[in-house]
């Protein structure tokens, strides 16, 4: 049941996958410097995060490193921090120059790491600026003529101002790739391999990736030299800390569902996914209707559109952000508690992705997915790739005519299968232009090799997120 569930309420201890070691080691042990450390103080961060702690040594040392995080684990100070650090000596960057850039797959992850990077530099005479498509190149390249330290940037954007002479890399010194899984499979390689080849050769390259595909591996060979491998999570793992729930549910009754659990829950903030932009848009009128309030964000939207309802929803003035999946890569809403899969995704990493939007840096999180008997097939690859069975429970009076088959597990329990590579080709560059492919539709998978197993009951906790709900509930009932 959903209601009054153990999915409802539990505590959560601040970085909950952290060792207690890990509570020893300050930001000063790892030997940043004392604005660098003023900075982070102010954020109210009081320990590193795992891959801080991993990243943040060697960084300082201009050492080239790859690393396997996901979007959540605190990645992006792990790499800003020492960079600052080793650019606050050095010579300052001189027109149009850059001494670092930093490539994201989308404009929303290059604004947010923009915001970060202004803010742990705020103590220090660093210039950045960030630039993306889908708005003027001109204020852009006003930014750029009297050069800057730090450059966050989108591929495409980064290109069109190469081109038109407005940034130089003669004085670069440092190259970073977040989330270089996702910018291959946005179709970024080309534009990368052009930006790549422009860049000094002599440099340091950090590459950040959730995963470490064959693919990423390839792209790393060309980029890094003797890079020290880290990470902080295995490939493919769904975050801990979030509470993951299937409620299975006739497709039609999707929506009232969606509003009924919005009302019983007192959901405040909540991040919905639907697979299409209209859909995004018709569920968004939909909880209107309802006297709820939405926006919905996705690519057709303009940036400015996108930036506003995104502010909306961070100050609270609109309850229900739906989004589809490539807007929303890389939105960082501080403590969302809530993130509902209206739809599932075709791509089961797109399903780690989304979740990820919950939980993060040791925040609870809350993810439920409303799934019909139709996504079936769906439900199963995700479960293969996460390598568990997510905990179902029907919600009263949405019990569905059409049942969803029982889960199945994989043959080889600790051997996900390779992520598709049918979706590149007609995948939407974020960072290029300013609308989405049609319809997000794309081919269905190929048939799993499964075998049939009977699901374990809700509580048996068969997974870290599953025990430590359990620790979590008891925990809340000692106090
Ligand atoms: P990221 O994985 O870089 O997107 O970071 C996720 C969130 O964690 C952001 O909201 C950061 O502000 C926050 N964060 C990063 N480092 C720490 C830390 N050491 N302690 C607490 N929060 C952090």
């Amino acid at each position: 049941m959903v209601y009054g569930g153990r999915f409802l309420y539990s505590a959560t201890p601040p970085f909950g996958t952290h060792h207690y070691m890990d509570h020893l080691m300050s930001f000063a042990s790892l030997g940043l410097s004392a604005p660098i450390l003023s900075a982070v103080a102010d954020q109210g961060y009081e320990t590193p995060s795992p891959i801080q702690l991993k990243a943040i040594p060697p960084v300082l040392e201009g050492k080239d490193v790859m690393a396997a995080a996901q979007t959540g684990t605190g990645k992006t100070a792990g790499f800003t921090l020492p960079i600052l650090q080793r650019l606050s000596s050095g010579q300052r960057a001189q027109a149009n120059q850059v001494r670092c850039l930093i490539l994201t797959p989308t404009r929303e992850l290059a604004a947010q790491v923009a915001e970060n990077v202004a803010l742990y530099g705020a103590n220090l005479p660093l210039r950045s600026a960030v630039v993306f498509g889908g708005v003027k190149i001109n204020p852009q390249m006003m930014k750029l003529r009297k050069g800057v330290d730090i450059l966050v940037a989108t591929p495409g954007r980064l290109l069109d101002l190469y081109n038109q002479n407005a940034v130089r890399f003669k004085q670069l010194e440092v190259l970073v790739l977040d989330e270089a899984d996702r910018m291959l499979d946005m179709g970024f390689i080309h534009d990368i391999r052009r930006i790549i080849a422009v860049l000094p050769k002599q440099r340091q390259t950090i590459l950040f990736s959730a995963t470490f595909s064959d693919d990423i591996r390839k792209l790393a060979k060309t980029l890094v030299h003797n890079p020290l491998e880290i990470s902080v999570a295995p490939a493919n793992s769904t975050a801990s800390l979030v509470e993951q729930l299937v409620c299975p549910v006739d497709k039609k009754k999707k929506a009232d569902l969606l509003v009924a659990l919005i009302r019983k829950q007192q959901w405040q903030q909540v991040l919905v996914f639907t697979k299409t932009k209209r859909g995004a848009n018709q569920l968004s009128r939909h909880l209107e209707t309802e006297g709820i309030t939405a926006a919905a964000i996705h690519g057709n939207k303009t940036q400015a559109a996108r930036t506003k309802a995104l502010a909306e929803f961070k100050r609270g003035g609109v309850r229900v952000l739906v989004a589809t999946d490539i807007a929303a890569r890389g939105l960082d809403i501080d403590q969302l508690p809530q993130v509902v899969n209206y739809e599932l995704p075709n791509v089961p990493e797109d399903y780690v992705h989304r979740i990820g939007r919950t939980g993060r840096a040791g925040a609870s999180g809350k993810a439920v997915s409303l799934v019909c008997a139709d996504e079936a097939k769906l439900l199963f690859d995700i479960e293969r790739v996460i390598r568990r069975v997510v905990d179902r429970e029907t919600v009263p009076g949405f019990e569905p005519v059409h049942e969803l088959p029982e889960s199945r597990l994989p043959n080889k329990a600790n051997k996900p299968r390779k992520p598709k590579q049918s979706r590149h080709k007609s995948e939407h560059k974020d960072g290029q232009r300013s609308s989405e492919i049609a319809t997000g539709h794309k081919p269905p998978a190929k048939k799993p090799s499964t075998r049939r197993v009977r699901r374990k009951p809700a509580a048996q906790g068969t997974s870290p997120g599953a025990k430590n709900g359990a620790a979590r509930a008891r925990a809340a009932s000692r106090k």
